[in-house]
């Protein structure tokens, strides 16, 4: 038998997961997901080279909970990689409170410490933990590991971790966490493997996706970050609205007369680039739209990460690199062209041609800064954390 790490994220109406070789350094065999929990769920996978192998409508009805998607998705790597067993499971975990700033096992005082943090990401972590408890009946000999999206986040200096709200506040944990963490983490270790001058100075990550924040890193440490709180502060999203002056809320709540649901909807779901376009949380779409308020929307998304850049680089004293990363990141030239425009007074200059091509240093040669395009690979981080226990 084969030894191989699984790594999960357990959403609302999701489970993705991928499967991992753990001889070594993990590699990845297989990806895949089960979409539609609770109404028409399908499931998909992908080897390696990211062709798809299988792509199956499930029985209506039939998953209606992570345990169901996991059964699933154990029947499909019966299938697809027979002679392994399962050693180790890692699982993404959005909120790792203020104790954890790593991987952490999970044992039930250590879920239980975590499901006291469902009030800090109602929308996530009973999910996150739900897919763990599947995961523990399935296997139930082999470890599983929480990866936390916080951890990573948890030594910022404290005038980056606090609101100034009365203190007592911060003491019950309402702090800035900050997420991604699994993304940076990663963009972080192929830093030191592969440009280690710049590892060791100063970084602004710009993880430019659905969702999409910012991290200043010294050292490879995380020292300030545009997500607050939750995952809804800082850049503009897809469908959430970044930076908002809490007046607002309160304006909603005392004028409009919205609940807090309503509210929650409206800031997480029909807002950002979906909100200000009218048209597509989509940044393809919004690319390809020559409607105004798509280019609103797109104005409005570059000018933050700008302004973020700016903030960024003065909290770290200097900066020696940007990298981009995420689908928008990785993939929207014209994205970053336009965040690197006339930025020649941080020493920022691209070179156009090699930022066309998507290429790993979009940086002309004369740029004091460095510009990286770097994918990101948060399975991967999961698993190396979970191959630890092996
Ligand atoms: P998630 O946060 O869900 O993981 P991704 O990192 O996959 O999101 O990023 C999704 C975003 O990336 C979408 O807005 C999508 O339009 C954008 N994107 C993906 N490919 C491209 C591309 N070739 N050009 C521009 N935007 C792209």
């Amino acid at each position: 038998m084969r030894q191989v790490v699984l790594t999960l994220n357990a959403g609302s109406s999701s489970v993705k997961f991928a499967l991992f070789d753990a001889d070594g350094d993990p590699t990845l065999e297989l990806v895949g997901r089960v979409e539609g929990i609770g109404s028409d769920a399908w499931l998909r996978v992908k080897n390696a080279q990211g062709e798809t192998v299988v792509r199956r409508d499930l029985d209506e009805g039939a998953i209606t909970s992570p345990t169901d998607a996991l059964a699933t998705i154990m029947t499909v790597l019966s299938e697809l990689a027979p002679d392994t067993e399962v050693r180790a499971v890692g699982h993404r975990i959005v909120h790792g409170g203020v104790d954890y700033d790593g991987p952490v096992l999970l044992d039930a005082p250590t879920i239980a410490k975590l499901e006291a943090l469902t009030p800090f990401a109602p929308l996530h972590q009973p999910h996150n933990l739900a897919g763990v408890v599947a995961a523990h009946e399935a296997f139930p000999d082999a470890p599983q590991i929480g990866c936390f999206d916080t951890a990573f986040h948890r030594h910022q200096p404290w005038v980056n971790d606090t609101f100034a709200l009365p203190r007592r506040l911060y003491d019950e944990g309402v702090r800035r966490f900050g997420f991604h963490g699994l993304s940076y983490e990663y963009i972080v270790s192929q830093m030191k493997r592969d440009a280690p001058y710049h590892h060791d100075g100063g970084v602004i990550v710009a993880h430019l996706g659905n969702g999409a924040s910012m991290c200043a890193i010294r050292g490879g440490l995380s020292v300030a970050s545009t997500m607050g709180f939750s995952a809804l502060d800082g850049l503009p999203m897809g469908t959430r609205c970044g930076q908002l002056d809490p007046g607002v809320v309160l304006y909603m709540m005392d004028q409009l007369q919205m609940g807090p649901r309503e509210i929650e909807h409206m800031l997480y779901k029909e807002s950002g680039l979906k909100g200000l376009s009218g048209l597509s949380n989509d940044m393809r779409e919004l690319l390809a739209s020559n409607d105004r308020a798509a280019k609103h929307a797109l104005d409005y998304f570059v000018f933050r990460i700008r302004r973020e850049i700016g903030a960024m680089a003065a909290v770290l004293g200097g900066l020696d690199a940007i990298v981009f990363t995420g689908g928008i990141g990785e993939n929207a030239d014209i994205i970053r062209e336009r965040v690197c425009d006339d930025m020649d007074w941080l020493g920022l200059e691209m070179d156009e041609d090699r930022n066309r091509l998507n290429a790993p240093i979009v940086s002309s040669d004369r740029s004091r800064v460095r510009i990286f395009v770097t994918p990101t690979n948060e399975e991967l981080m999961i698993a190396r954390h979970a191959s630890g226990w092996l």
